[in-house]
């Protein structure tokens, strides 16, 4: 049966390869839903490739670039941030991609799920934020959420036909261009250092998480809300060649992992396949090219976004919201060369001490926690 798919975010890094996924299988998907923020020339070439049934571009300035380059098209165009909303709600919709980076996120995934679609999830920071608002929405709504994370792709297979009986999540972090380094060496590195991921092509944001490692804290966090297991039953385990993408040990001490290359594509066609699995010609992994698979501890001491992480999840309530918003405003300042590297975390434990602390968060309270962290971060820088 064809699924029809919008995707939010189609002109990333997650976005692009879903649509290689599609490419690869056009006669199981059909693109319904395009959106891009700012990129209206990669938008634009997207529609007329794959001919969706609506576009949005966020930015409502480029509106009209966009309409006048599709004006021989069928395509419908939309604009402006309430458009992603709307669109995820389309009938001709069943799944909807989450590839937004960042808060943004958020609002457009609460409308497909009360619109009754599968969400398949990359962007992580709605978790992060809003994690057990969007279980209970999921719970309501009947919506199956499934990750597009590598690492909780792989959770999430291990844990096919027994969900249950879990001891021990282990998630797996390549520990990023700056595994190794001291914090006396984390002191001078640059934006061109932190944007070179030694295995992963994404955007970047999320490559600067992961060489803060506030990636994998994000993930921590994730993991907690996709599995319900605590953070106590959550380890990280350093794995430089990001070949095995997370391990889950059971309670009778056995561990089952998922392996394959680093390639997005994989866990972005098996949230689209599942429960089915679909043949592909990707690249396939051989082990006569990775002799050795190795695993070591992070460093709590030099990587602090690892420990920030694990105390917002102490915290509960919107500490995460705080930690996440935070994060967004430090990252971006470090990209615009505002702050230097180790800025990142110093910003977010004063963000965690300064803001209001909200044990019971509705979605109101985490939108004005949003709001406020960052008015608050920027105001340090
Ligand atoms: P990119 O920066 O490459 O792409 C982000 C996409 O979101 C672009 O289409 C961008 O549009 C759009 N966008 C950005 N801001 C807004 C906004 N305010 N409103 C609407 N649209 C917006 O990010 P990635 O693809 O790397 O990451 C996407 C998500 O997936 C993140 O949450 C990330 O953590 C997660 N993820 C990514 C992985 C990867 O390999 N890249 C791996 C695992 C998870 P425009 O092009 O116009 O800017």
């Amino acid at each position: 049966m064809q699924k029809n798919i919008a995707i939010l975010g189609s002109t990333g890094s997650i976005g692009t390869q879903t649509l290689d996924v599609v490419k690869a299988n056009s006669d199981k998907l059909t693109v319904e839903v395009l959106t891009s923020n700012t990129n209206a020339d990669l938008l634009i070439k997207q529609a007329q490739e794959f001919n969706p049934n609506a576009v949005v571009i966020a930015d409502d300035k480029q509106y009209h670039k966009v309409k006048d380059a599709l004006q021989n098209t069928d395509v419908k165009v939309y604009a402006g941030e309430d458009a992603l909303s709307q669109v995820v709600q389309m009938n001709t919709v069943d799944t909807v991609v989450t590839a937004i980076v960042g808060y943004a996120g958020l609002k457009p995934t609460i409308s497909a799920i009360k619109a009754k679609k599968a969400i398949a999830l990359a962007n992580k920071e709605t978790l992060v934020v809003a994690g057990e608002l969007i279980n209970k929405l999921c719970e309501e709504y009947s919506v199956p959420l499934i990750p597009i994370d590598s690492e909780h792709s792989a959770i999430f297979q291990c844990l096919v036909g027994e969900p249950d009986k879990i001891e021990k999540i282990i998630l797996t972090a390549s520990g990023g261009p700056f595994r190794g380094k001291s914090l006396q060496e984390l002191q001078s590195v640059t934006k061109a250092q932190a944007l070179k991921h030694p295995n992963w092509s994404m955007g970047a944001k999320i490559t600067i998480d992961s060489a803060t490692m506030m990636n994998k804290g994000l993930e921590v966090i994730e993991a907690k809300w996709l599995f319900g297991v605590p953070h106590s039953q959550i380890d990280i385990a350093v794995h430089p060649q990001s070949i095995v993408h997370s391990m889950v040990q059971f309670t009778d001490g056995s561990i089952k992992a998922q392996l394959g290359l680093p390639d997005m594509k994989l866990p972005i066609q098996y949230a689209l396949s599942f429960p089915d699995r679909w043949h592909n010609d990707f690249p396939r992994m051989s082990f006569a090219d990775y002799p050795q698979l190795t695993f070591e501890q992070p460093n709590f001491d030099t990587f602090q976004c690892l420990r920030l992480a694990y105390e917002a999840l102490d915290k509960g309530g919107n500490t995460s919201a705080i930690i996440n918003a935070a994060n967004e405003v430090a990252v971006s300042a470090f990209l615009q060369e505002q702050i230097h590297f180790l800025d990142i975390p110093k910003l977010i434990e004063k963000a965690m001490q300064g803001m209001d602390f909200v044990s019971s968060p509705t979605y109101e309270d985490y939108v004005a926690t949003d709001e406020e962290t960052r008015k608050f971060t920027k105001n340090l820088i």
